[in-house]
């Protein structure tokens, strides 16, 4: 049964029935149109106590961040995930709950229309203790009837693809989730490790439609735009995911600052939360890349020349109060929240600027009017004119492209039978359709599914 991230990239949720047992994979938000998301997010697609357990293939919020509407109401049942998916769910979810107070909060002070928060800390609290850790390619009963073993996505930290072995009335079939699919060389992540063989595969296809451009050409393109934006004496804004995106932004521009490709601008931090991811980072060393290069790398992140990390809103502010070019990396990702609102509110308007978007922006965000250079934004209920420069790098993306979701596909496929079934999620309908177009190509039996659809293996 397809719950969410279907014809969509937002709201991830599966349920997989296998006798009397019924485990959900993922349990994401929905973003977007705030009214409608909001609705989609309080509707529970089935009633909690017919859970046998969930499955979390990462811990990004369109995956896992409704979870704790889940605890609100009462779920008791595990969250079986990795140990970094679990660490990074505990200061990701809290966050999510303070953010939505706060912009709450904000918005009744404006006297704007305010749309209650869908959880609070003390639901998240609730949740933690149901996440059960499990570690890589080890298979675990997770439901009677059902066997889950979790391979390394390569996306972000902790993300995984999940096997599920389903046996009913003396059957057994074997079930794909890709979770979201990461880059091939990404630095600090690991490569996909793509299950191999499957009777059916749910996968995304963010992507399905496009190219990236190659790694290798990233941090060239990065100083490019710093460059360019520095001489015109602005600021750049990087929306970005606290995890995976912030860490590879350090990364590339700690490296690009040594090697004087970029002129020496203090490079802020802005994200509470993601200073708390990359010490995550740290402590999940054995699902990081590289070895022990890395690990000093990780360390470097949080302490290198010229990187601002600030912690409070008053230092927040404080930036808006100084002159002179400066990178502001901030959250949220697709720009729906976080202080990355506050600073475009007032960074918008200006020429000099560079709004550089990073990651995958869905409909109906703030993030998408910018990647369509609206002649005018609404932020924090304000309109503003988009007069600063969009630079769009997805070089960046933790997601793979078409030719690397195919190259996924294809290896769960091995050997076996040409017409392997693949139910498409998690890809707007553009994306969906070229992509199942091109599996169909390759003999792949190709289904996007709505949402609410049900389908037997
Ligand atoms: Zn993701």
């Amino acid at each position: 049964m397809f719950h969410g991230a279907a014809r969509e990239v937002t709201g991830s949720c599966h349920i997989v029935h296998v006798g009397q047992s019924a485990v959900a994979l993922d349990f994401g938000l929905f973003q977007g149109h705030r009214s409608e998301a909001n609705d989609k997010n309080l509707a529970l697609p089935f009633t909690p106590e017919h859970l046998s357990a969930v499955i979390l293939s990462h811990a990004h919020l369109d995956h896992a961040g409704r979870l704790p509407v889940l605890a609100r109401f009462g779920f008791n049942r595990p969250v079986y995930s990795t140990p970094a998916t679990r660490d990074l769910c505990a200061i990701m979810l809290a966050d999510a709950a303070r953010l939505a107070q706060r912009d709450a909060e904000y918005l009744a002070r404006r006297n704007r229309p305010v749309v209650a928060p869908l959880y609070d800390e003390r639901d998240v609290a609730r949740l933690m203790p149901h996440f059960k850790c499990v570690p890589y390619d080890t298979p675990v009963a997770v439901a009677p009837g059902i066997r889950a073993t979790f391979l390394d996505a390569g996306h972000i930290l902790g993300s995984a693809s999940v096997v599920f072995e389903c046996s009913e009335n003396g059957r057994t079939r074997r079930l794909v989730y890709s979770g979201d699919i990461g880059r091939r060389g990404l630095p600090i992540i690991r490569d996909p490790h793509p299950p191999n063989g499957a009777d059916a595969v749910i996968m995304e296809s963010t992507y399905g439609d496009r190219d990236h451009i190659s790694i290798a050409d990233m941090p060239a393109q990065l100083a490019r735009v710093v460059r360019d934006t520095a001489a015109r004496g602005g600021r750049v804004f990087i929306p970005a995911f606290a995890v995976g995106r912030a860490q590879e932004l350090l990364h590339d521009l700690h490296a690009l600052r040594r090697s004087g490709a970029i002129p020496p601008i203090p490079i802020v931090l802005d994200s509470p939360l993601a200073i708390a991811a990359t010490s995550v980072f740290a402590a999940h060393r054995e699902d990081a890349d590289l070895g022990e290069p890395l690990v000093r790398a990780v360390r470097d992140f949080l302490s290198f020349e010229g990187l601002e990390l600030t912690q409070d809103v008053e230092a927040s502010k404080a930036l808006n109060l100084r002159t002179g070019p400066m990178i502001i990396i901030a959250g949220s990702g697709m720009v729906e929240g976080g202080r990355i609102l506050h600073h475009l509110l007032r960074g918008t308007p200006d020429p000099r600027n560079t709004i550089l978007i990073v990651g995958f922006m869905a409909e109906n965000t703030l993030g998408r009017r910018i990647v369509e250079r609206r002649p005018a934004l609404r932020i924090l209920g304000e309109e503003v004119p988009l007069r600063a420069h969009v630079e769009i790098l997805n070089g960046y993306s933790a997601h793979a492209d078409r030719g690397e979701l195919h190259d996924w596909v294809r290896a769960v496929r091995g050997a076996g039978a040409r017409d392997l079934p693949v139910f498409l999620v998690h890809g707007e309908a553009g994306a969906q359709d070229a992509f199942a177009a091109r599996l169909r190509g390759d003999g792949f039996s190709v289904t996007t599914p709505e949402r609410g659809s049900v389908y037997a293996v």
